[in-house]
C-alpha cells in the first residue's frame, strides 16, 4: 500500500500571522490535497507566556478564510504533556537521555572558558553516562535538566526537498536539553514526538528551522522513527528586502481582509510566492492543487510584491460574480454606515463598479455616491456647474426619460445620443452637467450605466431640481 501523505502546519500562537506565515500553511495544505492525504493543524503553544487563545482564533480564522481548513486539529501541544513525559521517561530508561546536574553557574563558567579559548560554546558531556565512566553523586540542591544523548561521530544527512542534500556533522551538535529543570519538555523534543505520533510524512516549513532539523532527526531515530521528508521554504522578504515580520511593518491576514481582498486572490498570490507552474500567474484553487509539487518550490527567498497582489485582487473582483461580491461588500457598507436598503439595487451598483475596483473597499467607496441623499444644489452651484446653454438639452433628456425605456445602459446611451445629435453637442458637454445635477460631483462612472442603475424615476426627480 502506498504511504498515506500527512503534512502539518505547526504555528506558535503568538498573535499575529502575516502572509509569509500563511504561505507556510498553504504549501503543506496543497501538498496533502494534491496527494489525497491529510493536513493537520498543530498549535505549538508550549511557550505559555507568549501563546494565547485569541492568537489561535486569528490563525483559524485566516485559514478558514482561505478555505484551508485542516483535516485534523487544531491539536494543542499543551494537551500532550503526559505523552511527552512518558517519552522522556522511556528515553531515560533506555539510556538515550540522561539527567544533567550542571548548574546555571557552572554552565556559564564553562561557556566563558570555551569562549576565552576561542571554542564554540557547547555542553561538555560532564553528566553523560558512558560505559566505564563513573559519574559523581548528583548534588541535592540542583534540579536536573534532561539531555538527549546525541550520537558521537558521523553526521546527519537529509535530502531536503527544497535545498537538496544537507549534511551536518554530529560534532556540531551537543547534547540538547529536552526537559527543563521544572520537567517541562523543550521545543525540539515536542516537535519530534508529535511528528512521530501524528505520522507526519512531509515536514514543509520555513527555513529558519533548518538548524533544528539535524537535532530533530537524531532524536527521531533514537525513538525508532523514520524521519519524514523535509522541505524548508526560503524566507519571504518584504518590499524593502527585509525578512517579513510584524516589526518590519508586515500586515496581518486580518488587515487584508479588512482592506477588502478576496481570499482567492490571496491564495493565488501566496501560491506563486515561492512556487511556480511555468509562467502561469492566474490559476484557481483546484488548478493549484492539481499542479502543486515539491519539485517546483523556489530555492531563493521570495519577495512580497503588494502591487502584484492588488493586481490579482483586481482580476478576481473584475471577474467576480456580482451577487457574491455584493454579499462580501455588505459588511463594508455597514461599517461605512451606507444604507444599501435605501437606494438602487446593491448588486447592480456592485456590478457597475467592479471593473474598476482593486478592493471590495473601493467598490463600497464608489457605491456611497448612490446611497447619499439627493444633492441640494445652491443656485450658485447650479450656475457654476450647469451651463445655461446645456439646460434645454437636459430638460429634453428628462422628458425623454419619462416616456422611453431606460433600464439598461444601452437604452440610456441611445437616448443620450439622440439628444446630443439634436443639440449638436459632444458627450462631455452634456454628461458633466448631468452628473453634477445628479450627484453634485462630476466624478462618476460612465453616465449611461450610472443612470440605468440609479433608475429613471430618481434621475427625473434629481434633474427636475435644476430645470
Ligand atoms: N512552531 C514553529 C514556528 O511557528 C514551527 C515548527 C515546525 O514547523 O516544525 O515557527
Amino acid at each position: 500500500m502506498p504511504m498515506r501523505i500527512r503534512t502539518r502546519f505547526a504555528p506558535s500562537p503568538t498573535g499575529f500571522i502575516h502572509l509569509g506565515n500563511l504561505r507556510s500553511a498553504l504549501y503543506p495544505w496543497a501538498f496533502a490535497r494534491s496527494k489525497g492525504g491529510d493536513f493537520i493543524l498543530r498549535i505549538e503553544d508550549t511557550d505559555q507566556e507568549r501563546s494565547s487563545l485569541e492568537a489561535v482564533e486569528v490563525i483559524l480564522e485566516g485559514m478558514h478564510w482561505l478555505e484551508m481548513d485542516p483535516d485534523e486539529g487544531p491539536i494543542y501541544q499543551m494537551q500532550h504533556m503526559d505523552r511527552y513525559r512518558e517519552v522522556l521517561k522511556q528515553m531515560l530508561a533506555d539510556g538515550s537521555a540522561y539527567y544533567c546536574y550542571m548548574s546555571e553557574d557552572e554552565l556559564n563558567r564553562l561557556r566563558d572558558e570555551q569562549m576565552a579559548n576561542k571554542q564554540k560554546p557547547r555542553y561538555n558531556g560532564f553528566w553523560r553516562p558512558e560505559s566505564g565512566k563513573t559519574l559523581p553523586t548528583p548534588p541535592k540542591d540542583v534540579n536536573p535538566v534532561i539531555r538527549f544523548k546525541n550520537p558521537i561521530g558521523g553526521s546527519v544527512i537529509w535530502n531536503d526537498a527544497v535545498k537538496g542534500m544537507i549534511e551536518i556533522s554530529n560534532e556540531e551538535l551537543d547534547d540538547l536539553i529536552i526537559a527543563r529543570p521544572d520537567g517541562t519538555p523543550t521545543y525540539n523534543f515536542c516537535v519530534v514526538v508529535d511528528d512521530l505520533d501524528m505520522k507526519i510524512t512531509h515536514v514543509i516549513r520555513g527555513d529558519d528551522h533548518v538548524n533544528n532539523t539535524p537535532r530533530q532527526i537524531n532524536i527521531m531515530k533514537s525513538l525508532g522513527g523514520t524521519p519524514p521528508v523535509y522541505a524548508h521554504l526560503p524566507t519571504v522578504l518584504d518590499e524593502s528586502g527585509e525578512k517579513m515580520s510584524k516589526r518590519n511593518g508586515a500586515l496581518s491576514v486580518r488587515d487584508y481582509q479588512k482592506k477588502g481582498y478576496l481570499p482567492e486572490a490571496i491564495l493565488n498570490y501566496l501560491a506563486r510566492l515561492g512556487w511556480s507552474h511555468g509562467d502561469v500567474e492566474i490559476f484557481s484553487k483546484d488548478q493549484f492543487i492539481g499542479w502543486f509539487d515539491l519539485e517546483h518550490l523556489g530555492r531563493s527567498p521570495a519577495q512580497h510584491n503588494p502591487e502584484k497582489l492588488l493586481w490579482l485582487n483586481h482580476h478576481y473582483i473584475q471577474n467576480g460574480d456580482p451577487k457574491r461580491l455584493a454579499q462580501l461588500c455588505k459588511p463594508f457598507a455597514d461599517q461605512q454606515s451606507i444604507n444599501i436598503a435605501q437606494g438602487p439595487n446593491f448588486e447592480a451598483v456592485v456590478a457597475l463598479l467592479k471593473d474598476r475596483a482593486n478592493t471590495l473597499l473601493e467598490i463600497v467607496e464608489g457605491a456611497k455616491l448612490f446611497y447619499q441623499d439627493r444633492p441640494q444644489l445652491s443656485s450658485q452651484q447650479i450656475q457654476e456647474n450647469i451651463p445655461e446653454n446645456i439646460r434645454p438639452a437636459i430638460t429634453e433628456f428628462r422628458e425623454a426619460l419619462k416616456t422611453q425605456e431606460a433600464q439598461s445602459k444601452e437604452q440610456v446611451g441611445a437616448l443620450l445620443k439622440t439628444i446630443l445629435t439634436q443639440h449638436n453637442l459632444k458627450m462631455p458637454a452634456l454628461a458633466m452637467p448631468i452628473r453634477y445635477a445628479l450627484f453634485a460631483t462630476t466624478q462618476t462612472p460612465a453616465l449611461d450605466a450610472v443612470i440605468a442603475v440609479l433608475g429613471k424615476e430618481e434621475v427625473i426627480e434629481r434633474l427636475a431640481k435644476i430645470g
